[in-house]
């Protein structure tokens, strides 16, 4: 294949069109300017797909306990593991754990094995941690897990409010968008207790503490009901609730001096907010994980649904709550039942009998299974005797995650199908299976606006990798269901899956893709981007929903939600004085397994620190840049720290990427308590109570080197992906007694006549060597009793040279670059490898006073666009 393929983007729940050219040498990624989610933009994640589809680390083989072996001996050894354990102790001591990673194909058949086939519920999806509670709130108001907006309302907006999201780094496409709209007017207002990217562009910033959104939105409530802002003839004709709504409100929020008591931010900021929402009548309001990942998520969902509501803001061009999906294929995995606590295509447990039928099927799970965390505490305690864990990596992202680690290590089966051979859950696997990577797959996705879009792959699964749905139904045939998994393609799935969304039940779902089915293998091909529902003979996918003001609910009236604010379910206490908050960062996705493999995406933030108020620095003895313990009640993590007035006192923020494949300690999901929304089950990922206390090191150093490292016990190690070189920052308890010997058996350098240039000052503690071979640095290392460590950024540039000239070499042993304009600092634009040194002193130099100044200077931010807030801030 060589010509230009169509595809969807693997990563968040954007789901931007791709333009992907196989070359030899990989392949050409461009935006799919036809595509509607992006008009031909990527950001940076989607601009460097090229780089992480390389065969590194990829699982190529079946292996059972860690032995290569066929197909058909893995597949069997599956399908006995599984049938013994049903056997042994019912349908519901097995377990799928899946992923939004999915395409909506592989998604449908591995729910309808374990729902219509093995009558278990026992299916959820990572999914689990990033929107369960936006369902169960959308399931509460509408009647029906439904979306009810697009994005073309943002253009249309007025006023977009954004809650508990940093857009600007997690969905930057359509951050753009919004950034668009503001340039015409529209204003932004933009609720995180952290100065993200994002708050960073609002008119009005609420750094609101955390968990106080429900009392934000309740307050918010009273207001409108009080100042004239609610529509009373749509309250009547179109929903229910109202009273008991206004009194959760009027009970918990009341007036703005004592919302923004609670909320602890100013009352002249929360009355702008206010008033802005009420004299505007085009308002979206943009949510994600901040709200939905905590204890309860839920009612904060319908607190701000229920703002919507009250005035009629739903269903119009231009208005509505508006949740934006994590994953690529977190919507398609809602569509298909991936859920536990959903049957199958919108439906509930209440439609089992219509659905076996549907299915033929000889058994149905008529009750809902175990939701993500309390099914892996169901694998700890034994009731779980099987599980199969397709496409993630619950080691890393569940909260607790310790004692996920040792529930797989006390599981008497553990199979894993994915990508990547070394992760930190493939490690647990009695049985690793290959599956397809992004490229490889062919099937659906769905993104945050319902729209459907094709991922086609441009090249075949290298080694014996097969798709995910191919494997599911192998395992079906085995287990004795070869008709109903007998699938000649992705095509027929999902033929299947537009059928069953329109099979007759007692409530027709707003979810009807039956204007889909009987698509032909090439009219599936050929597929556009498609957005539901889509009945049968409709010319075209729906773009609004709710319009008439008929919701999916039995009486078509949607309802206003009591929503009763909750402190976070464990509070900060002497012990654990700070509130531990958990996200992503820019260029980084969810473990890392792709991300990490890429140079451009590792420059940006490359190391998993906790972010710190200077003033909680002071507190806890901490310095910038040195390592402290952070602890929870549930684990321990030594990081390095970065003090940081975008935090609000008391609280610290850790990413979420960071695995053990790359840091001696950054699991942060290690650290998270494990409660969760009692309504949704997604775990409370925002906030966990912590402490931090410094982390003492004798000397701090970072290693760069072409080859690689000679395992050796490091206290602090994190492992960064260079272009041609793989670095790695360090840090130590105890000095080692001889530096020179030390780094030469960590490089696994023994060759006494290598070209090492070195320099020690022994009384000041310091040491750097180089490692040159035929004039080429093959690998250097620093070290020093303080975190006062050259520059890196000039270093990784000496390795793209072909020989080092005299200077240089001087300059390795002076740390410091021949040239200080070498140092260009930390990157701020991937896609031109510009660095934040660079901007400064243009903006200096030059007098540069935009972020257009700034590009055309520099070219930053001239591309995806990722980088222009970090510009922004920078300029300001
Ligand atoms: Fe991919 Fe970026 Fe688009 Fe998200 S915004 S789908 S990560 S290109």
């Amino acid at each position: 294949m060589t010509e230009t393929v169509r595809t969807t983007c693997p990563y968040c729940g954007v789901g931007c069109g791709v333009l992907a050219r196989p070359t030899a040498e990989g392949v050409d990624i461009a935006g799919d300017p036809d595509h509607p989610a992006n008009h031909g933009r990527l950001c940076s994640k989607g601009s460097a797909l090229g780089e992480t589809v390389g065969l590194e680390g990829r699982l190529l083989n079946p292996q059972i306990r860690g032995r290569r072996v066929a197909w058909f001996k893995a597949l069997d050894e599956v399908a006995a593991g599984f049938h013994q354990a049903i056997q042994d102790y019912g349908p519901d001591s097995v377990a799928f754990y899946v992923s939004g990673q999915l395409l909506t194909e592989d998604y449908y058949v591995a729910n309808k094995l374990m729902k219509g086939f093995i009558g278990s519920a026992n299916i959820d999806t990572n999914s689990r941690l990033c929107m369960s509670s936006a369902v169960a709130g959308h399931v509460r108001a509408f009647g029906e897990d439904v979306v009810p907006g697009n994005y073309e309302d943002l253009h249309r907006a007025e006023l977009i409010v954004l809650v508990g999201s940093n857009m600007a780094w997690c969905h930057p496409i359509v951050f753009r968008r919004i950034r668009e709209a503001q340039a015409n007017g529209a204003r932004l207002v933009v609720i995180d207790p952290r100065r993200t990217a994002t708050a960073g562009e609002a008119d009005i910033h609420l750094p609101i503490e955390s968990g106080s959104d429900a009392v934000l939105f309740n307050g918010l409530l009273t207001f409108l009901e009080s100042n004239g802002g609610i529509d009373y003839e749509y309250l009547e004709a179109h929903t229910q609730g109202f009273g008991a709504a206004l009194k959760a409100a009027r009970d918990s929020a009341g007036s703005i001096p004592r919302v923004a008591g609670q909320c602890g931010v100013r009352e002249e900021d929360v009355a702008a907010f206010y008033r802005a929402f009420l004299r505007t009548d085009q308002v979206v309001t943009v949510f994600s994980q901040g709200i939905n990942q905590s204890s309860s998520g839920t009612d904060k969902v319908n607190a701000i649904i229920n703002c919507h509501l009250i005035g009629g803001r739903v269903g119009k061009p231009g208005s509505g709550p508006f949740s934006i999906t994590g994953q690529p294929n977190a919507m398609g995995g809602r569509e298909v039942g991936g859920l536990a606590s959903t049957l199958a295509a919108h439906s509930g447990f209440d439609a089992a009998d219509d659905v076996q039928r549907f299915w033929d099927s000889p058994v149905i799970a008529r009750e809902p299974g175990l939701k993500a965390v309390d099914l892996f505490d169901a694998v700890a305690d034994g009731r779980i005797r099987a599980i199969w864990i397709m496409a993630t990596n619950p080691v890393v992202s569940l909260p607790n995650a310790d004692r996920v680690r040792q529930a797989l290590k006390d599981c008497p089966l553990v199979v894993v199908s994915d990508v990547t051979r070394n992760t930190d859950t493939a490690t647990w696997a009695d049985i690793l299976l290959p599956a397809a990577a992004w490229g490889e797959k062919d099937g659906t996705v769905t993104n945050s606006e319902r729209r459907i879009s094709r991922q086609r792959p441009f090249r075949e699964p290298p080694g014996e990798a097969k798709p995910d749905w191919w494997i599911i139904a192998q395992v079906a045939d085995r287990l004795g269901f070869r008709q109903a998994f007998d699938y000649p393609g992705p095509a027929a799935i999902f033929d299947e899956h537009a059928r069953l969304s329109a099979l007759p039940r007692d409530r027709q779902p707003a979810f009807n893709i039956a204007g889909l089915a009987g698509l032909d293998r090439a009219a599936y091909d050929a597929l556009a981007p498609v957005q539901w529902p889509y009945p049968e003979g409709a010319l075209a996918g729906t773009d609004r929903l709710f319009a008439d003001g008929r919701f999916a609910t039995p009486d078509g009236r949607a309802a206003l939600v009591a929503a009763t604010p909750r402190r976070p379910a464990h509070e900060r206490d002497e012990h654990y004085p700070l509130a531990l908050n958990t996200g992503r960062v820019r260029d980084h996705w969810h473990t890392m397994t792709r991300t990490g493999l890429s140079p451009t995406l590792s420059a940006h933030i490359d190391e998993p620190i906790v972010a710190v108020h200077p003033r909680d620095c002071r507190r806890h003895g901490l310095t910038d840049g040195a390592m402290a313990r952070l602890s929870t009640r549930w684990g321990t993590l030594v990081v390095r720290v970065e003090a940081s007035t975008d935090q609000m006192p008391g609280s610290v923020f850790m990413p979420i990427h960071w695995s053990d494949q790359y840091a001696s300690s950054a699991r942060v999901g290690s650290l998270v308590n494990p409660a969760v929304c009692a309504v949704s089950g997604e775990p409370e990922l925002k906030h966990t109570p912590a402490n931090l206390e410094p982390a003492p090191m004798a000397w701090y150093g970072f290693l760069f080197t072409r080859g690689g490292v000679e395992a050796k016990p490091l206290d602090y190690w994190v492992r960064v992906t260079g272009q041609a070189f793989t670095r790695f920052e360090l840090a130590g308890r105890e000095r080692p007694a001889d530096w020179s010997s030390w780094t030469r058996s960590l490089l696994g350098a023994r060759d006494p006549d290598a070209d090492w240039l070195e320099y020690q000052d022994s009384r000041a503690g310091r040491y750097r060597a180089a490692w040159l071979v035929n004039e080429r640095m093959h690998a250097c290392f620093f070290a020093a009793p303080t975190t006062e460590l050259p520059a890196r950024r000039w270093l990784s540039a000496l390795f793209g040279r072909e020989a080092l000239n005299e200077a240089e070499r001087t300059s390795l042993l002076m740390g410091r670059p021949a040239d200080p304009a070498a140092d260009s600092g930390p990157v701020v634009c991937s896609c031109f490898g510009v660095g934040r040194n660079t901007i400064v002193e243009a903006v200096r130099e030059q007098g540069l006073a935009s972020v257009e100044a700034v590009g055309e200077c520099l070219q930053a931010g001239t591309n995806c666009g990722s980088c222009i807030p970090e510009i922004r801030g920078l300029l300001s």
